[in-house]
């Protein structure tokens, strides 16, 4: 029988980071998985930094810059977006998307939001096209045509299943293997029921089911958000891709994982966290105290339920934000120490916009609460809701100049609306 071949689509600060998770896995499941995890890297020239395990000032490789790519596959380290970690050896870094996704049965998406449309328009007609994905994205996709989760709008644009995984993950720690849990929802649409596939999720998950999706092996499947797209089943010869073997491939001893099929809560549960930790960013910059950023995050985790419940109602489970580490705990976590959270308070407190802190402070990573806080209000705005979500709404209006950080206590008060 085949293994699967996986790679990873990004190589940020997550995206490598994810890419070592799964690289141990595959080594350690190689009836399952190829050993080899091709990690695709949006190419550049880097100089090794002072934090890389490879800085040497007297070495003929530090003094110059190098391509980021020849750097990972030469020192097994990401010396610009993970500085510090050794790899492992089995990670190959490609410049090449398509030559990079070439014969991979799994597709991990790990990039900044905004970088994911182009990136499928590179892949389109280039995957195998039984693949499954899992996205690891932390944002949402807003168009003309509404708001979407982008393992749907992967899905559409690909052709194949696509599933989340998210949950309270501050990648540099998960790096360093310090304990955590993680959320992975993954609910590809159930077989045509004169062939039951081991794929698909057991009847009776105690998380709910798409089971009104059928893949018909290539006739059309209707998504939960009553979208249809055609979708191959897996051949027979590749081991199942269900719940069981999904989780082989990120568990770890220090990232333990939890499987759900409510793909809509963990999607939204990571983007709109990233909102809310602007918001808390700010009232801690402004010296308010934990009481304070406690209220914004209580008054946070209310209104992404409230989203998920009030537009993606077909599936969206209140629990998953209550109670799995994609929703409570992710939002605490980028309370503490998550990047919107750290360069909001430094925004506060030098009195300078967010967007020049994040370019001197972040080296190239990216803030994804700031477009997702125009996102998400732009979409309340086409819905005539913003009033619902006040939270939501102060964010943006703080980012664009309209309101300040001290206005969020009232803003956010009942009765306001
Ligand atoms: P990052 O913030 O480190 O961003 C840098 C990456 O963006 C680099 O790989 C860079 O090459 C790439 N990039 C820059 N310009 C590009 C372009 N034009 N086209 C394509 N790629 C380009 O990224 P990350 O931390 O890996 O985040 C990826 C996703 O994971 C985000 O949605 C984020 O919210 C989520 N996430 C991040 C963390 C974390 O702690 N870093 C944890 C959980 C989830
Ligand atoms: P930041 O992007 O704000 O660092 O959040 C990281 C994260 O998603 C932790 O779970």
């Amino acid at each position: 029988s085949k293994k699967h071949k996986v790679c990873v689509v990004g190589s940020g600060n997550w995206g490598t980071t994810i890419a070592k998770v799964i690289a141990e896995n595959t080594r350690e499941n190689k009836d399952l998985f190829d050993e080899e995890v091709q990690m695709w890297v949006f190419e550049e020239e880097v100089q090794i930094p002072k934090d890389s395990k490879h800085y040497d000032p007297g070495s003929s490789l530090c003094s110059k810059p190098q391509k980021l790519t020849q750097l990972i596959n030469g020192l097994h380290e990401n010396v610009k977006y993970l500085p510090g970690i050794q790899l492992p050896e089995n990670i190959v870094a490609n410049p090449e998307i398509t030559d990079a996704v070439k014969d991979a049965t799994i597709l991990i998406f790990n990039l900044p939001h905004q970088f994911i449309n182009k990136v499928c328009e590179n892949l389109k007609g280039k995957i195998v096209p039984f693949a499954r994905g899992i996205s690891c994205i932390k944002g949402v996709a807003v168009s003309d045509k509404g708001c979407d989760l982008f393992s749907d709008s992967i899905g559409q644009k690909l052709g194949i299943y696509v599933g989340a995984l998210s949950g309270a993950n501050i990648a540099n720690e998960i790096a360093q293997e310090k304990w955590c849990e993680t959320t992975v929802a993954y609910d590809p649409p159930v077989m045509d029921s004169r062939q039951p596939t081991p794929e698909a999720t057991p009847s009776g998950s105690p998380h709910g089911s798409s089971a009104n999706l059928k893949d018909l092996n290539g006739t059309t499947a209707t998504t939960p958000k009553g979208k249809t797209q055609k979708l191959l089943a897996l051949p027979a010869e590749y081991p199942p891709l269900n719940h069981s073997n999904i989780k082989k491939l990120f568990h770890r001893p220090y990232f333990h994982v939890r499987m759900v099929t409510d793909v809509a809560g963990v999607s939204l549960g990571g983007a709109l966290k990233n909102v809310v930790a602007l918001a808390a960013g700010w009232v801690d910059g402004l010296g308010w105290g934990d009481n304070a950023k406690a209220a914004v995050m209580r008054v946070g985790i209310m209104e992404e339920t409230k989203f998920g419940r009030t537009f993606f109602s077909e599936t969206c489970r209140t629990e998953t934000f209550t109670e799995e580490s994609a929703g409570v705990a992710d939002m605490i976590t980028s309370c503490s120490g998550g990047r919107n959270f750290r360069c909001a308070k430094m925004s506060i407190k030098e009195g300078k916009p967010i967007n020049e802190i994040e370019e001197r402070e972040l080296n190239g990573q990216k803030l994804q609460g700031t477009s997702t806080a125009y996102e998400v209000n732009e979409f309340l705005k086409s819905q005539n809701r913003e009033k619902e979500f006040p939270l939501f709404t102060a964010v943006y209006e703080i980012l664009e100049g309209k309101k300040k950080p001290q206005d969020i206590p009232s803003l956010i008060e009942p009765g306001n609306e």
